[in-house]
């Protein structure tokens, strides 16, 4: 089947009961450019949020399996309302579930990843001339339980589907332009970006620029499905996500800061074959997703062992981490909540050590003391003192000029 597109409205974009009919508009408006349309669409608003802050109040610790139950809930109410919505302007129309448009994931609830996606239905929806709307972020796994993708998965719903059924373009709205240099909500002369490359979206995504959910933008790579991201609140053309060789080689693309992040310590750990290996295999089968980790030697034979996790894995990771100290004879675990991760992303950091340097350079200037240091091909990152790191970041997007004309960054360092 040819010349379909996905498009994905996130919950702001279907905040209230005005937005929502502003986007059945919008979406009407494409297909009768003559295009199939499928539509994915997140929980309106704060939905989320309400019903994560609802099951608190009644459990503190409540089961994976009953959260995703919960959860999936918010993006059922978008569907049928926008559904009902294109009704009005007299459009064929279906809603369907996770589990009705085939997305079948593993086992892990909370952060559940798509296995497969059985396109049948949706195909046929297509075939009699519908928009197809599907609730994003769920899925159901073999035993047919609910799933959810971990928050912000509507993206990786979309990118999925897309793949599913051979899109031709993946268009993701959101309540910003695009993707910028830095998080325009801190950095106000930050640069809207026509076009990044996946890669420098990836780690962009990863390192906690929340404009779309990692794993879409691994997804897109690996199937090649070009990626828009947009407004949905005006007709600008907002960013492209594309192959690295249709980019304009730069040196830093953009930055971002992650304040969800924990650092925690095990300390006096004995200095022998194994350790690590205990540690980070425990925390990995227990899928918590170990970001940065350093080793320092303290004494003779004793070492301290510390790493990043997500904050939403603290509790879990800490469990685990005191778990194996007390096998393995470390002294204590400690953590500390305090702490931000600064980056610094582009394909052109890789063979040019002006821009490590810069970056350490601009924290010296602010005397912040950098705590822990990542490098990869395309991006550096630093742990710092929560404190102040928002003061670092505006700083280092100037430093990097990168509110001026993007081409100039060659030339800046
Ligand atoms: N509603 C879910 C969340 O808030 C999924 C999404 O918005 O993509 O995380
Ligand atoms: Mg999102």
């Amino acid at each position: 089947m040819e010349n379909i597109i996905v498009q994905k409205y996130g919950g702001t974009s279907v905040g209230s009961v005005d937005k929502v009919k502003a986007v059945a508009k919008k979406i009407v408006n494409r297909k009768r450019e003559g295009n199939h349309i499928i539509v994915i669409v997140s929980a309106m608003g704060n939905t989320t949020n309400n019903l994560i802050k609802k099951a608190n109040q009644i459990n503190s610790n409540p089961s994976s399996r009953e959260m995703d139950m919960l959860l999936s809930t918010g993006e059922q109410i978008s569907i049928s309302l926008l559904a009902m919505a294109i009704e009005t302007l007299k459009e064929k129309v279906v809603s369907l579930t996770g589990q009705q448009c085939g997305i079948i994931t593993d086992c892990n609830h909370k952060k559940a990843k798509i296995e497969k996606i059985d396109n049948e239905r949706i195909i046929r929806e297509l075939k009699e001339n519908k928009i197809v709307i599907v609730a994003g972020f769920q899925g159901v796994n073999r035993n047919m339980d609910i799933t959810t993708l971990g928050r912000g998965g509507s993206d990786t719903t979309a990118v999925a589907i897309a793949a599913a059924v051979k899109a031709k373009k993946c268009e993701i709205y959101t309540d910003v332009d695009g993707v910028y240099t830095a998080d325009p909500r801190f950095v106000p002369n930050a640069q809207l970006l026509d076009k990044i490359s996946y890669d420098e979206m990836l780690e962009l995504a990863s390192l906690g620029a929340k404009v779309l959910h990692p794993r879409s933008v691994e997804l897109a790579r690996k199937f090649n499905i070009p990626l828009a991201v947009r407004s949905s609140f005006n007709d600008s053309k907002g960013t492209e996500i594309v192959e690295v060789n249709k980019v304009e080689k730069v040196l830093v693309r953009g930055i971002s800061i992650d304040n969800e992040i924990v650092k925690i310590a095990v300390l006096e750990v004995p200095d022998k074959p194994g350790i690590a290996f205990k540690l980070f295999s425990t925390l990995a089968k227990n899928n918590i997703h170990v970001d940065m980790i350093i080793q320092n030697i303290n004494r003779k034979s004793i070492n301290d062992i510390t790493f990043t996790v997500n904050n939403d894995d603290l509790k879990e990771a800490l469990r685990i981490a005191n778990e194996i100290a007390s096998e393995i004879g470390a002294k204590s675990v400690i953590y500390d909540e305090n702490v931000s991760k600064l980056s610094v992303v582009g394909t052109g950091i890789a063979g040019n050590s002006e821009v490590a340097s810069t970056f350490f350079e601009s924290l010296y200037d602010l005397k912040i003391n950098i705590q822990m240091i990542s490098t990869s091909e395309i991006k550096i990152s630093c742990i710092i003192d929560k404190d102040g790191s928002l003061n670092a970041f505006q700083y280092l997007h100037d430093k990097f000029r990168l509110g001026n004309n993007i081409d100039t960054i060659n030339e800046a360092i």
